[in-house]
């Protein structure tokens, strides 16, 4: 019955699908004599092909994760993931998403790259999450809906009641990206995929994790979703360099980083709502926040003009007059608020 749930959503071109099948699907074991790949025989620590299911890196993801291998994707970045998602349930030129906004850009670029149409739906009041208009948008041909939560670039994450209420009511995909979610004090979805098929939870090494130039996204899912995305993907997605290091980088204990990037975020968050040029700072579940200034653009201009970049979001719909500023060290948070205090006095001087 799940099984069916998902697939009268998928493509019919992706349903018939004969993935390829590698010489290690056709042959697997660890010793022996490999004559099967084409590879270049002399060893130099990478002269074979890596596991295309990468099985010893998903048994540590799961284990961290504490879901089973069989629900695990991983991807090329979460942006491989999302991709997929497109390419596996959307057909080109017919279906549609519908996705919030503002938020992560990546959906409309792999939607549009896909041609897929994307219904964009503006959060609410202090971007709130809009289940009934969200809903209004879908129709027969609406195969997917694209949360962000904690959302990129308003630091929000949606109440967990809310977003099962519109992955319950809606009988697509509910896609829900946790790229944030070790940021939160809020529990991600993860476990509830296990009672919603329909329901693909991203998540990311590249953000808590500190491995964003390693590129390694996770979508977890229902096993279906799961092969489906495994079908579709390049066979060797992840290299063999890539795996190493995740592994080894995975052993590093990232709590005490996360908890003090929280810690400064309070302390950023509690200087940046005393400033008088500041005229609201948002709430964040992530490692950066949104705040609202007077003149974004001026104070961008200044703190480039100290060596600071941060995001400008002034137009972004929803966004105007907001900087997304990330939570740095303790050395350079210091520096932005005292940058952003001399723009203070200069500005209150003219
Ligand atoms: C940073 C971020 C990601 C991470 O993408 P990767 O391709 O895994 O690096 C995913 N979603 C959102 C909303 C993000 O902000």
């Amino acid at each position: 019955m799940e099984r069916n749930d998902i697939d009268r959503l998928v493509r019919r071109n992706i349903a018939t699908l004969s993935p390829y099948s590698t010489a290690r699907d056709e042959y697997q074991g660890e010793l022996g004599t490999f004559l099967d790949a084409n590879e270049n025989p002399y060893e130099n620590g990478y002269n074979r092909y890596p596991d295309p299911h990468q099985r010893r890196l998903k048994t540590r993801l799961s284990a961290i994760k504490g879901v089973p291998v069989e629900n695990i994707f991983v991807g090329n970045g979460s942006d491989e993931a999302i991709d997929l998602i497109f390419r596996i349930f959307c057909e080109p030129h017919q279906d549609n998403v519908v996705a919030i906004a503002p938020s992560y850009g990546m959906y409309k670029v792999a939607a549009a790259i896909n041609d897929i149409e994307v219904r964009e739906v503006q959060l609410g009041d202090d971007f709130s999450l809009p289940v009934d208009a969200i809903l209004g948008r879908t129709d027969a041909n609406t195969k997917a809906i694209f949360l962000c939560s904690p959302n990129n670039p308003t630091g929000n994450a949606f109440p967990r009641g809310e977003i099962l209420r519109l992955a319950d009511a809606f009988d697509g995909i509910t896609v829900v990206d946790e790229a944030y979610i070790d940021f939160a004090e809020v529990e991600g979805l993860k476990d509830e995929i296990f009672r919603r098929p329909r329901l693909i939870v991203l998540q990311t090494l590249s953000k808590a994790w500190a491995m964003a130039g390693l590129r390694i996204g996770l979508a977890l899912a229902d096993s279906r979703v799961v092969e489906l995305m495994s079908m579709v993907k390049y066979p060797y997605n992840v290299s063999e360099a890539t795996m190493r290091i995740v592994k080894d980088l995975l052993d590093l204990p990232v709590d005490d980083q996360v908890a003090s990037i929280k810690t400064q975020r309070a302390v950023v968050m509690d200087a940046l709502s005393r400033m008088k040029v500041v005229r609201r700072v948002y709430p964040s579940d992530a490692n950066f926040v949104l705040v609202r200034f007077d003149d974004a653009d001026a104070v961008y201009d200044h703190l480039i003009g100290d060596g600071i970049i941060v995001r400008n979001r002034n137009r972004v719909k929803g966004c105007e007059g907001c900087l997304r500023i990330t939570i740095g060290l303790k050395e350079e948070n210091d520096k932005l608020l005292k940058s952003l205090a001399e723009y203070e006095t200069k500005s209150y001087l003219r």
